[in-house]
């Protein structure tokens, strides 16, 4: 009787993981943030073997840095005062020029 009720071991295991948030420490900044079991299940289903090794802040730091988000400095124009984005650290005996007045000097001569 009810033969069909008797559970297969192995079989169901696989299928009723129960997650639970679990704390992880940042690898870039030390702090703890937490692996959520909704995450988990993601991971898992994405068949990721690998528990994130970073906090959330610090992955989309990266993400940023990827995408190619560059630094930028900030300095005063030479010409007209205004803020220049620099791609390099400005250098106190050159003059920089904001992109405006660059693209200015380039083209008259
Ligand atoms: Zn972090
Ligand atoms: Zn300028």
């Amino acid at each position: 009787m009810c033969e069909n009720e008797v559970k297969v071991e192995g079989m169901e295991e696989v299928a009723e993981v129960v997650y639970e948030d679990i704390t992880l420490t940042c690898r870039d900044c030390g702090q703890e943030f937490v692996f959520t079991a909704g995450e988990q299940a993601f991971y898992a289903e994405k068949g990721f073997k690998n528990q994130p090794k970073c906090c959330k802040a610090c992955r989309d730091k990266k993400k940023n840095a990827e995408r190619g988000e560059r630094q930028y400095f900030i300095a005063t124009c030479s010409e007209c005062g205004g803020e220049a984005k620099l791609t390099f650290q400005p250098s106190s005996d050159r003059p920089v020029y904001c992109s405006k007045c660059f693209e200015a000097r380039r083209s008259a001569q």
